[in-house]
């Protein structure tokens, strides 16, 4: 398929309300080589592996956020890790630095985290988006929906217990809701994926950017990482 009636196709189905796909169905768009040659990927669904991801999202022309974006932002942790954390996209640190949360955001995220006795290296964070968008706007739905296969297919192969999702973007693309952050946060949300048995449990919180402008709401977001935190323990992970 072409990359205009790729838009095309994505358009028809933004305008007719389609905003989630149940089955990962942008990835037969794709046809790339695996950097092993293991075989000609067709779909997404082929991928098993970080670094295969990785190569076939760099490679993808999906979206065109990725000719204004230095870097491709996969992911940064521990990939055996059964505690996830996705954000919304990159900023400008995370472009030049080719990693996701390494600006001001990040470094409250490593407070977040380090509160609650969580070191970044143990967990796997990652975005929704894996190009900055131009002067960090928030990415547009039809951004979303044409990245919206490499975080499924992201959170497959990590094949996390927990997700923490940071902020609205997250929250309201993993949890396929139009829900606002306000009514998400704090509570835990189940996620299903086709091409994934088990339940993944999700918790919203805000994102540390958001609470950098409004740091009144840090006492609400530590309500919730206390009960991320909670959870891992309970579940001894
Ligand atoms: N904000 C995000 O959502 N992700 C990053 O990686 C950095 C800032």
């Amino acid at each position: 398929m072409s990359e205009i009636s790729t838009n095309t196709f994505l358009k028809l189905l933004t305008n007719s309300g389609i905003s989630f796909f149940l089955q990962n169905i942008p990835n037969n768009l794709y046809e790339q080589k695996s950097k092993t040659n293991r075989k000609l990927i067709h779909n997404i669904s082929e991928i098993l592996t970080i670094k295969e991801l990785e190569m076939f999202i760099k490679n993808s022309n999906i979206c065109k956020l990725r000719n204004e974006a230095k870097s491709t932002v996969v992911g940064d942790g521990n990939e055996k890790s059964k505690i996830m954390i996705i954000g919304e996209a990159p900023g400008a640190e995370e472009d030049k630095l080719g990693k996701p949360f390494v600006g001001t955001a990040g470094q409250l995220l490593n407070k977040m985290l380090h509160a609650i006795s969580i070191n970044r290296k143990d967990i796997y964070i990652t975005n929704i988006i894996p190009w900055r968008p131009p002067n960090n706007r928030t990415p547009t739905n039809e951004e979303i929906i044409q990245c919206l296969s490499f975080i499924q297919r992201h959170i497959e192969i990590i094949n996390p217990k927990l997700i923490l999702l940071l902020g609205a973007t997250a929250s309201k693309t993993i949890l396929n809701t139009n829900l606002s952050i306000t009514k998400l946060r704090g509570k835990w949300h189940e996620y299903k994926s086709i091409n994934h048995k088990e339940t993944i449990y999700c918790l919203a919180t805000y994102h540390p950017a958001f609470l950098l402008r409004s740091p009144e709401n840090k006492k609400q977001s530590w309500e919730d990482l206390k009960k991320f935190k909670k959870r891992i323990e309970d579940e001894n992970l």
